[in-house]
């Protein structure tokens, strides 16, 4: 008599696999697909991450002027030109304890009024 703890699945198709305890496909091909798909699904993930990091950081240094170390702009407006503030490659604290949220060499800072002070790591002049 089979006992269900004996009846495995292949993970790709899904067909009853016969052998050894430890075999999850019934063949090379179904291996080969389930694996393919696991990584296409990493790299899907990782390109939606490094898409949303460099959006945010085009839109900070499109709002940044050259010529200034700084820029006062409503948290709104980054908002509205798709900015996500959950996507962040780093933060630093000052000695003031004020946290600024970067993506690679922009960042920002939330100030009063709904206003967030944008920055960039190296100011013009001070590197
Ligand atoms: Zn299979």
């Amino acid at each position: 008599m089979e006992t269900i703890s004996d009846v495995k699945q292949c993970l790709n198709c899904s067909k009853k696999v016969i052998g050894r305890a430890d075999k999850k496909f019934c063949d090379d091909f179904c291996r080969n697909n389930y694996n393919n798909h696991l990584k296409s699904q990493t790299n899907n993930v990782i390109r939606n991450v490094n898409g949303a990091l460099t959006k945010n950081r085009r839109i900070l240094e499109s709002l940044l002027p050259e010529d200034e170390s700084h820029k006062f702009v409503p948290k709104e407006k980054l908002l509205k030109m798709g900015y996500r503030f959950k996507y962040q490659t780093h933060f630093i604290n000052n000695q003031k304890g004020q946290t600024y949220f970067f993506c690679y060499d922009h960042g920002y800072r939330e100030t009063e009024n709904q206003l967030v002070m944008i920055v960039r790591t190296f100011p013009l002049g001070k590197r």
